[in-house]
């Protein structure tokens, strides 16, 4: 596996990078321990805003709502802090609501029949004439 010496996103220090986020692995690990923070509060205090949790666990809203786009974590949020990006309908986890989703899903199924070769044409046509001659 290739490395790369990359600053950390978090504390700019050179490390090498492997993969995923790019963060040292000390920041990884203390990234790891916010993200057990954040969700153990979410599951503690159902009906929490993203500020509320942002501030108590001392993470950004931005992170936050970077773990819940990737679906990492699921939120709740009676203020409606995430949003379908589609039809703005508030959702938990994720980019958009089921219902977009699955429209995203009819979409594509039906790009792909259109790209499909049309159904073979029956060449009858001729025989059926021959056939009527003789009649
Ligand atoms: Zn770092
Ligand atoms: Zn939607």
């Amino acid at each position: 596996m290739q490395t790369q010496t990359m600053a950390c996103t978090r504390c700019r220090r050179l490390f090498n990078y492997i993969g995923g986020e790019r963060l040292c692995p000390s920041c990884k690990e203390e990234s790891e321990k916010e993200f057990q923070r954040v969700r153990d509060y979410i599951w503690d205090h159902k009906g929490c805003n993203l500020v509320e949790v942002s501030e108590f666990c001392e993470v950004s809203e931005k992170q936050i709502k970077e773990w819940i786009r990737s679906e990492r974590l699921e939120f709740y949020s009676p203020a409606g802090d995430i949003v379908c990006e589609k039809c703005g309908t508030p959702i938990i986890s994720g980019r958009f609501c089921d219902k977009c989703r699955s429209e995203m899903v009819g979409e594509l199924k039906s790009a792909i029949k259109k790209d499909a070769p049309a159904p073979p044409v029956k060449k009858d046509n001729s025989d059926h004439k021959d056939r009527m001659r003789f009649l």
